[in-house]
């Protein structure tokens, strides 16, 4: 390296890898609303993760000091299935997603990922297990190749290839003159709120965790693609343990379990099915949406 680089040039590109690395590394904490506020203990092991099975055992958190965000919350997510947290807004819901990925250690109870507390082992390797689709995606200013492996440092071609075939990428990447190469982003090619989406999703697929963390993913998409975006959010979800936060009902109601957070607490849990017929704070958010989507179509 030293030879290929004259001093100058080795420190500019030092410079900017590392302003890049912390521009990166901000905005991926940004994207999560959060500082970097956990510490691995010194000899902590790696996760291993053989049966990707999580379980939330009478957690309790605050973000400070007396205001208590989850109150003994439990819950468990067997390998391969998938679980929807519903609920009012400010009810808690990012922050088990926060949790989970380890931006912050609870105060009281554990939480285990293959039977492992998450709190003693190496913070990378939480990470590295766990796939996020947050709300709104947050493209770098580079090309839609480095976009789409970022997380994933030894992903080859054909990998990258693969990832955008089945976030559904290829008829817009064939459109750009520079492909994979085309730039995007705040200085690059501005792309759609959808088609950021499928970036995220063909980033997850290159990542390829046994774990999948879907916040709001299509929440801020219109109707018509987020209809597109959850056909390819299945495809990624297959064998893959989820978790889906979601405002909109009807985006989760096939999961094989719903849990209904309210004020830091579990409500109710169930299926579709049988939180509509305990008629509770399901039932009522159901019917209110339902309201006001037909609202909407009438409108239309
Ligand atoms: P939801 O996703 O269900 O809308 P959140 O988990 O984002 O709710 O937030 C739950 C509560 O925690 C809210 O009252 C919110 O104001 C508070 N909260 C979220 N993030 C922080 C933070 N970084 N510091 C302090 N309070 C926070
Ligand atoms: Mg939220």
């Amino acid at each position: 390296l030293m030879q290929l680089f004259r001093p100058l040039d080795l420190l500019g590109w030092v410079y900017r890898t590392i302003r890049q690395g912390l521009v990166d590394m901000a905005e991926m904490f940004k994207l999560m609303d959060t500082d970097v506020e956990v510490r691995d203990a010194p000899d902590a092991p790696a996760l291993a993760v053989n049966e990707p099975h999580v379980t939330f055992d009478n957690v309790t958190f605050e973000y400070e000091d007396g205001r208590t965000i989850l109150n003994g919350l439990s819950f468990e997510v067997p390998a391969g299935s998938s679980l929807a947290i519903v609920g009012p807004s400010g009810a808690g819901k990012s922050t088990i997603g926060r949790l989970l990925f380890r931006f912050y250690d609870p105060q009281g109870g554990r939480i285990l990922i293959d039977g492992q507390d998450i709190a003693s082992v190496q913070q990378d390797s939480v990470r590295a297990a766990i796939g996020i689709v947050p709300q709104d995606s947050v493209l770098f200013n580079d090309t839609l190749r480095y976009n789409i492996a970022y997380g994933a440092e030894n992903a080859g071609e054909e990998q990258v290839t693969q990832g955008a075939k089945d976030a559904a990428l290829m008829p817009l990447i064939e459109r750009l003159p520079d492909g994979f190469d085309t730039t995007v982003g705040e200085r690059g090619l501005k792309l759609s709120g959808g088609e950021k989406q499928r970036v995220a999703i063909a980033r997850t697929l290159v990542k390829n965790p046994p774990i999948l963390l879907l916040d709001e993913a299509t929440s801020a998409l219109d109707t018509r693609t987020e209809r597109e975006i959850l056909g390819t959010l299945k495809r990624l979800e297959e064998g893959r343990t989820t978790i889906a936060i979601a405002h909109r009902l009807s985006t989760v109601a096939d999961a094989d379990r719903i849990l209904v957070l309210d004020s830091g607490e579990l409500a109710e849990s169930g299926t579709h099915g049988e939180l509509l017929s305990q008629n509770g704070l399901y039932a009522e958010m159901w019917a209110q949406q339902a309201a006001e989507q037909s609202e909407e179509s009438e409108t239309a």
